[in-house]
């Protein structure tokens, strides 16, 4: 059997998180150092390992993903602005091999990067 993720492992209740949405297809847990007042994660429940492990089947799921974020930020009060970021592979500082996308917002964010 392969191991899971951390993110899975989260999702099924072996590790414990903070959920602020969950669904058959996705789940948005906050961040557990979070790098801006609002950080919150959009996860898939299939352990795609990345962005650069998508495939064209995960069409619909990409969208969900995006459609997820869009709902929460909103409903995390983001009225005035927020990012997304999706770090991928070694270089673009991944550290959690499970595709993720970061909700940071409640602060102005400047730059290109998370902090
Ligand atoms: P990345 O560096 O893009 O792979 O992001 C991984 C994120 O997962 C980091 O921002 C971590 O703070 C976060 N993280 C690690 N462990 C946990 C956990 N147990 N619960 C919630 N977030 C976590």
């Amino acid at each position: 059997m392969q191991t899971k993720t951390l993110f899975t492992r989260i999702m099924d209740g072996e590790i414990p998180g903070h959920f602020v949405y969950q669904d058959e297809h996705l789940v948005a847990i906050r961040d557990i150092n979070p790098a801006a007042p609002v950080h919150v994660l959009v996860i898939p429940r299939k352990p795609i390992p990345s962005l650069a492990e998508l495939e064209e089947e995960d069409a619909e799921l990409a969208g969900r993903l995006l459609l997820a974020v869009s709902r929460i930020a909103r409903e995390e009060g983001l009225a005035r602005g927020y990012r997304v970021v999706i770090n991928t592979g070694e270089e673009g500082g991944q550290t959690v091999p499970h595709l993720h996308i970061h909700i940071l917002g409640g602060r102005a964010l400047t730059g290109h990067g998370t902090a």
